[in-house]
């Protein structure tokens, strides 16, 4: 028979620790639940971040109701930082020296910006964004500045962008790629967020080859392969560090995360993670977004009790920029057509594979075609590409 369980250790206070603290409770583990945090904050989402609170909010975009997480009993460590963990003593040592035991230890790390050059850390003109306390940050030099420059036209740089052009600011983007967010989507959607963009007037300055950044008296000055300029201050988003050396050093197998199994397993045992610094389960790649935060977690906490769990959802991120909300569903695949539904409320970019059978959606403001496209891409569906791009054909016919 195992061992009971009597003191969990989530490392890490962002949406996954949080999502995996409220499922332990809701599942009866009554033990000692420590929670090892590197912001002083409750936990909180992130997406308002680059939206709503650079815009204005002033309060913390709380994930659960302050009253519950108190309900919760968490032994907080906040704000530290675990630097050791030992998976035979069944420990882990943070910042201040202390060691704490465990019986179930939860990984749910995130990630921290990644700058292209460290030295950039060291201006007081670029900025990132991640936090709750980067934002007030970003916040506060916004409302001095005239000019932003985004180094990197991901979804964070995107996103800081279109709320900069709603405070009045000119932006200007530099993006390595040839077309903006090409990771994540297609050449027709990259487009689709270049025409989106453009119509608001910020600068797209993309195949920008390496950007150097160098400080002026006051504000930056950006070079580039395509152009140079001078801004008040540049926002970087040019993806994200997973600091994987605490699982490495602990023997816990990682690729491009965590590698986890859909109950959150690691390959060390009792050691079980959590959320971006976890790569997706079935998909192998790390996914970065509020969905997969918040349901890995849920699954993994469920599978550190030993409770029946096999997370396999599909990709699926949002992002809303100048009132517009993009939905995506699903990774982008090699060999795929592009079939595009054009409505007067939105537009829809369907991606088929040789078969017809969906890869991946991504919707403008068109919320119910991510619904749809979900039953599809779950079903395996063999969609019809005419029927699909005829914006006057009733796609609930091929539910
Ligand atoms: P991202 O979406 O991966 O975009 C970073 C972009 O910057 C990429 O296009 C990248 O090109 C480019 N880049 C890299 N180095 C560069 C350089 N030196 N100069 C110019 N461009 C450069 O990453 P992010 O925007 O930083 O966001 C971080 C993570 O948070 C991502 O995983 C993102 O999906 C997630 N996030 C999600 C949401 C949402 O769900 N709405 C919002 C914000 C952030 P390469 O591909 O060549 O590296």
């Amino acid at each position: 028979m195992s061992e009971p369980i009597s003191r969990i250790v989530v490392i890490g206070g962002g949406q996954a620790a949080g999502w995996a603290c409220k499922t332990l409770r809701e599942e009866g583990f009554g033990g000692t639940l420590t929670v090892v945090a590197d912001e002083p904050h409750d936990f909180y989402e992130r997406p308002p971040l680059s939206k709503a609170v650079l815009s204005g909010d002033a309060s913390l975009p709380r994930l659960f109701p302050e009253d519950d997480v108190a309900g919760w009993s968490i032994d907080w460590r906040r704000p530290k930082r675990a630097t050791h963990i030992d998976s035979h003593a069944h420990t882990v040592t943070l910042d201040d020296g202390e060691r704490l035991a465990y019986d179930r230890l939860l990984i749910a790390t995130g990630a921290t910006p990644r700058l292209p050059d460290p030295r950039w850390a060291e201006h007081d003109d670029v900025l990132t964004l991640r936090s709750w306390d980067d934002a007030q940050r970003l916040k506060r030099r916004l409302a001095d500045a005239r000019r932003l420059a985004v180094v990197g036209g991901g979804w964070i740089g995107l996103e800081v962008a279109a709320t900069a052009r709603r405070l009045g600011l000119e932006v200007e983007v530099f993006e390595r790629q040839a077309a903006l967010c090409a990771r994540s989507v297609g050449p027709e959607v990259s487009e689709a967020l270049a025409a989106l963009h453009l119509r608001e007037n910020v600068a797209l300055r993309l195949n920008c080859g390496d950007v150097a950044i160098t400080p002026l008296a006051s504000g930056v000055r950006i070079t580039s392969d395509v152009h140079d300029t001078q801004a008040d201050l540049a926002v970087v988003g040019t993806g994200v560090d997973f600091g994987l050396e605490l699982a490495r050093e602990a023997g816990v197998a990682t690729q491009q995360g965590i590698v986890v199994d859909q109950a959150g397993a690691t390959s060390v045992a009792d050691i079980f993670a959590a959320g971006d610094v976890t790569q997706h389960p079935v998909l192998g790649q790390c996914l970065q977004s509020w969905g997969y935060a918040q349901n890995q977690a849920i699954a993994a906490a469920r599978g550190l009790l030993g409770k029946a769990a096999a997370y396999d959802d599909p990709a699926w991120l949002w992002s809303d920029q100048y009132g517009t909300n993009i939905q995506i569903l699903g990774t982008p695949c090699p060999d795929t057509r592009c079939v595009v539904r054009q409505e007067p409320l939105g537009t829809s970019f369907f991606y088929l594979d040789a078969a017809d059978r969906l890869c991946q959606a991504v919707t403008f403001d068109q919320p119910r075609h991510i619904k749809l496209a979900k039953r599809w891409l779950a079903a395996r569906r063999v969609l019809d590409p005419d029927m699909l791009g005829d914006p006057t054909s009733n796609l609930m016919r091929l539910r």
